[in-house]
């Protein structure tokens, strides 16, 4: 059975959802807490119930998440907004490199064809763009479009006090392929803008509730070893490293 029970990974931001923490369907979904809470993706529909007391147990409800801003536009990564905007007027943030295939329910670009299930049609509120900055928790979040798992695939800056956390999704090992619209040139590019960030830690898409910290060489080994995104991408972070 999975903990039914948020992580604290550092200063306001919690992991919330994973395979671990609500549901084995489930990326991971984070928190930035404080006085506008904001969800980093919010896993999916089978997962919604266990992500929905992961926040409470640390005092957050569904009705106080103002906004939910989407790495990519993928099954196990959003398709719990459905359930979502049932009990909260959250707004929903994408690129607009997956906008249609989101609003259209596409089975194959949205990934759900991989789940057995039917993507729920989801209105997409505001378009990310690269370099915009969104308030999140009693902070900011600046948003690097990172194309290449999918065409509108995000990361978001978010700098502590003490360390510079990138949120990328599945832009760190996630999966190739043409189903989903993926490129390997835009990958690779959106690699070295990672890079170049020179980033404290990481915290991706699927992987333990954790932070991953030696960040610029771990972001320098996935730009290096980049045949292995040709892989499916749900075999855990942990188990190949
Ligand atoms: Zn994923
Ligand atoms: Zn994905």
């Amino acid at each position: 059975m999975p903990r039914k029970r948020a992580v604290r990974l550092a200063g306001p931001l919690y992991a919330v959802s994973g395979d671990r923490l609500s549901h084995p369907f489930d990326a991971n979904a984070y928190l930035i807490a404080g006085r506008e809470p904001v969800l980093i993706d919010c896993g999916s529909l089978d997962g919604y119930d266990a992500l929905r007391r992961n926040l409470l147990s640390v005092g957050v409800t569904p009705h106080d998440i103002r906004r939910v801003l989407v790495t990519h536009g993928h099954f196990d990564h959003l398709s719990g907004m459905a359930r979502l905007r049932e009990e909260s007027a959250a707004e929903l943030w994408l690129h607009a490199g997956d906008r249609e295939a989101v609003e259209s329910a596409d089975p194959e670009r949205t990934s759900a064809f991989l789940y057995d299930r039917a993507f729920p049609k989801l209105r997409v509120d505001r378009e990310l763009r690269d370099g915009l900055r969104v308030p999140a928790g009693d902070m900011e979040l600046r948003v690097v479009h990172t194309p290449g798992h999918t065409p509108g695939s995000s990361s978001f800056q978010l700098d502590l006090d003490d360390m510079r956390v990138l949120i990328t999704g599945d832009t760190v090992w996630g999966g190739f392929h043409e189903r989903i619209g993926s490129d390997a040139k835009d990958w690779r590019r959106s690699l070295d803008r990672l890079i170049e960030l020179d980033p404290t830690a990481l915290a991706i898409g699927h992987s333990r509730p954790m932070l991953i910290l030696d960040a610029t060489a771990k972001l320098r080994d996935a730009r290096a070893q980049f045949g292995v995104y040709f892989n499916p991408w749900f075999k855990p972070f942990y188990l190949r490293t």
